[in-house]
């Protein structure tokens, strides 16, 4: 019933040209895969184009983070309001913001209203870091940053949420968690959203995983039952590699 998500997070790559590249390669090959829902989430310059170029493809696009306000003196900043004619997706709270730009649990959830208010669907980052895993602070820190973005917001807001379990030692290291390390995460996950909203909510919440996913691992995290996708990084700038783990979703 929940229909698998296959996000491609671009970070700070590519030129326009190769991104252009990127899209029509992968719109190609898997724009009309019915089985998976496929997002690019490339970098913000590229959104509009990319948006004209994927015109008429099942394919949507997501943006990277934006602000937590709509508009005003805000130099720097681009808004949900303004992404949201031509994505439907925002990423808020990934590790790389949270670690890099100083983005507390606080910036996070303005972060995730500011999208929700624009209409668009948040994909909400949480994970741990390795000191955190080793420590045994797993549930503990992945149940804050989820309380700290979701406690009070309305079933109806919820539904509309995504939720990607990224520890922060498997992104981009070639270290990918065990499906049952993340099988275990994204049920604890579940059982939280079930304790606060109702099972209702909490069955039809899409949880990816991410960290490290590749055409040779993602058919793991895919066939864990809790799991509806992949948050891909390095091997979503590689068509054919990310269309192999669109295909992994079938
Ligand atoms: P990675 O990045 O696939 O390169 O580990 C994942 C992410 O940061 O979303």
């Amino acid at each position: 019933m929940r229909r698998p998500l296959i996000a491609g997070n671009w970070k700070m790559h590519t030129t326009y040209e190769q991104a252009l590249e990127l899209a029509r390669a992968i719109q190609a090959r898997c724009g009309m895969a019915e089985y998976a829902e496929v997002v690019l989430i490339p970098p913000f310059p590229w959104i509009v184009p990319l948006s004209r170029q994927l015109n008429g493809s099942s394919i949507s696009l997501g943006a990277q983070t934006c602000s937590a306000f709509d508009e005003g003196a805000y130099t720097g900043e681009v808004s949900a309001k303004m992404v949201a004619p031509f994505c439907r997706y925002v990423i808020v709270g990934h590790s790389e913001r949270r670690r890099l730009f100083g983005e507390t649990d606080a910036v996070v959830a303005a972060k995730l209203r500011a999208v929700l208010r624009n209409g668009l669907q948040p994909i909400l980052c949480v994970g741990e870091t390795l000191e955190e895993r080793e420590s045994g602070a797993t549930r503990d820190i992945v149940e804050r940053q989820i309380a700290a973005a979701c406690s009070d917001l309305e079933s109806g807001q919820v539904a509309r949420l995504v939720i990607a379990y990224e520890p922060v030692w498997a992104i981009g290291t070639g270290r990918p968690a065990t499906s049952a390390d993340a099988e275990l995460v994204a049920s604890w996950i579940r059982a939280w959203f079930r304790e606060r909203f109702g099972s209702g909510i909490s069955e039809g919440l899409r949880i990816l995983y991410g960290g490290s996913v590749t055409a040779a691992n993602a058919a793991d995290f895919l066939a864990v039952g809790d799991i509806d996708g992949a948050l891909v990084g390095g091997a979503s700038l590689d068509a054919r590699e990310f269309c192999s783990i669109v295909e992994a979703a079938v």
